[in-house]
């Protein structure tokens, strides 16, 4: 008798927001879910809450070491992945200046430099999956800039050009896809350190029309296409966003 493996969804950043709902959304749709974020508390409620076929691990995407063991678990307790969901991210706006250099490299060490590193990472289960997705999570932001997103859209954009790249190496075995939404309502702008643009941009996305809930849908269904189909890229708006 075979018995087939159930597919595993590593999802970077799910302990809030998108990663959640993603989180939530793929477990329904039957695969393992492994949540990682660095606050453990949310991710163990989130696995518990979800029961059978998901695991937390505690991981910082800033942190190699802390993704080595990560995918040296799923790799022992669960076969490899067949998904990652490189969604980890901070979003901290503001004027350039120098006042906020720390939120710069932050914004660069996690929105890029942690997908990049994830994607390294679980390169090697990816591939041997033979069915595989990465999903990256940019943002509008990586296609358009905007005063005061600078650095935020220079990671969105170095996404952009790296998962292009990836897409073309890594096909047909792993598909690469590109998800860039606009605003949804999560925590995201709460972390901004910069005063007044945390009080514009709170304000901003406090009347979000579009829930965490909505992207998960958009994800689920991008990794649930037939494996000869791949969707590329996706560019997502709530529908009065200019
Ligand atoms: P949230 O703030 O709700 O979620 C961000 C997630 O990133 C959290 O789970 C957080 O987990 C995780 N994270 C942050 N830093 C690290 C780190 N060093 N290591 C591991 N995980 C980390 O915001 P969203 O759900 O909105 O954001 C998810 C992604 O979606 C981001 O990449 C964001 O840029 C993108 N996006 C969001 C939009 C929006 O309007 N909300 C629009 C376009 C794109 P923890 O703190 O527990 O580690």
């Amino acid at each position: 008798m075979t018995t087939t493996k159930t597919p595993v969804a590593v999802i970077t950043g799910a302990s809030s927001g998108i990663g959640a709902a993603t989180s939530r959304a793929l477990h329904e749709r039957g695969y393992h879910v492994v949540l990682l974020a660095r606050r453990t508390g949310r991710i163990d409620a989130l696995a518990a809450e979800l029961g059978d076929r998901a695991t937390a691990i505690s991981a910082d995407v800033t942190d190699r070491t802390s993704l080595v063991s990560a995918a040296e678990r799923v790799n022992s307790e669960l076969g490899g992945a067949d998904v990652l969901v490189n969604n980890a991210g901070v979003m901290l706006l503001g004027p350039f200046s120098s006042e906020q250099r720390d939120d710069y490299r932050q914004m660069i060490e996690v929105n890029l430099l942690g997908a990049i590193t994830a994607a390294e990472v679980f390169l090697d289960q990816l591939k041997s999956s033979g069915n595989a997705d990465i999903v990256n999570i940019s943002s509008v932001a990586g296609r358009t800039a905007r005063s005061g997103n600078g650095v935020y859209a220079a990671t969105k954009w170095g996404i952009n050009g790296w998962s292009e790249a990836l897409r073309q190496e890594l096909l047909p075995s792993v598909r690469v896809t590109l998800i860039e939404p606009g605003v949804v309502a999560t925590e995201l702008p709460t972390h901004i350190t910069h005063a007044d643009t945390n009080t514009a941009v709170n304000e901003l996305y406090s009347h979000a029309q579009v829930s965490a809930g909505d992207i998960a849908e958009v994800i689920a269904f991008v990794i649930t296409r037939p494996r000869h189909l791949a969707i590329n890229e996706i560019l997502l708006r709530p529908a009065g966003q200019a």
